[in-house]
């Protein structure tokens, strides 16, 4: 079965081909800057040369439609006609209830558009790329695979925020969770490296990227986790100030005379360890700059990792110990100063870093030492493959 996965932003559209017979990458790519100028394509080929094409591309439906030129040229493409393709895996962020990858119909879409006010930046492109595909490619199975899915399993005592039971009802209002397709993802690969049981294992999935979250997983389940109705909620992240006292919102709101849509920006785009340094939102210029000296920027890495350690032994309270410690994404996989720190002063609960092994970047790895008790690994998410392997399964039981 050959699996298209399609990741629909607002001015971007990424996509990998899958052939899932060996779950081979055949090709992938990005469109960027739509509707905007300088708007393209760049498509690769597994084991060819990267093609690039400038062109307008005012929307969606057209960027779709130049990845299936992309994918069926005869020159960099790598299929030879569209009937090739047996389904479209589309990642969608906001789904909700909807507890696993569904395919996508009129009621799934209903669904989906009612969440918009949820995730006003992600659900929106979401719905553009499954309309353009079900319109380029009709016939062809489409399936979503949600954010929110994995965290469905959290028990009400962790998804139930402490405010009037009425208003929670009326507006949705508990905690979601998101990067839920990376924390099943590392998860599961993370039992196997480690070598123990994913159905009896108490693993802890520090996602840690630009959008940082980390995930409380029993027996293979989520249980809790940090991101709550939306992504802004838990750990300090690149610009996200993650959680504050509630009470910092409308006590702002009131001093500096803001708006709502001001102080969402505030706290979405202005804050994290952007706000707290004043540098940038990359860890790699604020090692650069705290190495020369920035105190701001050495506080920013400081509180961060602050954050990630005592969510951590938040989590291990929630399920009564750890097994395996998981580091992924951008960060996670990395940077290993920021791992080291995180592990640092951890031996009350058993986890001791092997400092030398740790010194690898984007590599599947123990990491710990070897009379560690908690194993701590390092694990490349891979998010694009976990919606391919949802998108079969699906498409395989209507068939
Ligand atoms: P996103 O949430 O946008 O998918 P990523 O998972 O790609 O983000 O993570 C991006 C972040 O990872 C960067 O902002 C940077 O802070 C961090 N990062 C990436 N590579 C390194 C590196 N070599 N050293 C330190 N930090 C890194």
């Amino acid at each position: 079965m050959k699996v298209l996965v399609v990741n629909s932003g607002s001015s971007s559209i990424k996509y990998q081909m899958f052939d899932m017979t060996n779950e081979e990458v055949l090709a992938k790519g990005l469109v960027e800057r739509i509707g905007l100028d300088g708007a393209l394509i760049a498509h690769q080929p597994a084991g060819q040369d990267k093609y690039v094409l400038e062109t307008a591309i005012p929307n969606h439906e057209i960027g779709i439609k130049l990845v299936v030129e992309a994918l069926l040229d005869k020159d960099h493409g790598v299929i030879n006609g569209m009937e090739e393709i047996n389904a479209v895996g589309h990642r969608a962020v906001h789904g909700g209830v909807i507890a696993e990858s569904v395919l996508i119909t009129d009621t799934i879409k209903e669904e989906f558009k009612k969440l918009f006010n949820l995730a006003p930046l992600h659900n929106p492109p979401g719905l553009m790329g499954m309309n353009a595909c079900e319109k380029l490619m009709p016939g062809i199975p489409q399936v979503a695979v949600f954010d929110t899915a994995f965290h469905q399993t959290m028990p009400p005592s962790a998804y139930t925020y402490a405010l009037p039971k009425e208003l929670c009802k009326k507006h949705k209002i508990r905690r979601y969770g998101f990067h839920g397709t990376s924390h099943k993802f590392v998860a599961q690969r993370a039992a196997k490296v480690a070598g123990v049981e994913l159905d009896n294992s108490k693993i802890i999935t520090c996602h840690l990227g630009n959008g940082a979250s980390i995930t409380a997983v029993k027996d293979g389940k989520s249980v809790d986790t940090s991101m709550g109705l939306t992504p802004l909620e838990g750990l300090v992240m690149g610009t996200r100030c993650g959680i504050i006292d509630p009470a910092i919102v409308p006590f702002l709101m009131d001093m500096e005379n803001l708006t709502t849509d001001q102080v969402s920006t505030l706290m979405n785009k202005k804050s994290g360890v952007l706000g707290i340094s004043g540098v940038s939102s990359d860890f790699r210029d604020l090692e650069a700059a705290s190495a020369e000296g920035n105190r701001d920027a050495q506080l920013a890495i400081d509180v961060y990792v602050h954050y990630v350690k005592k969510l951590i032994g938040s989590y291990a309270a929630v399920l009564n110990g750890v097994d395996v410690l998981v580091f992924t994404a951008g960060l996670g996989e990395n940077s290993w100063d920021i791992r080291e720190k995180v592990c640092e002063n951890m031996d009350y609960l058993g986890v001791k870093i092997d400092k030398e092994a740790n010194k690898i970047r984007g590599q599947e790895k123990v990491v710990s030492a070897s009379d560690s008790k908690v194993k701590v690994v390092v694990i490349p998410t891979n998010e694009e493959l976990m919606i391919a392997r949802d998108t079969k399964e699906v498409v395989e039981a209507i068939s």
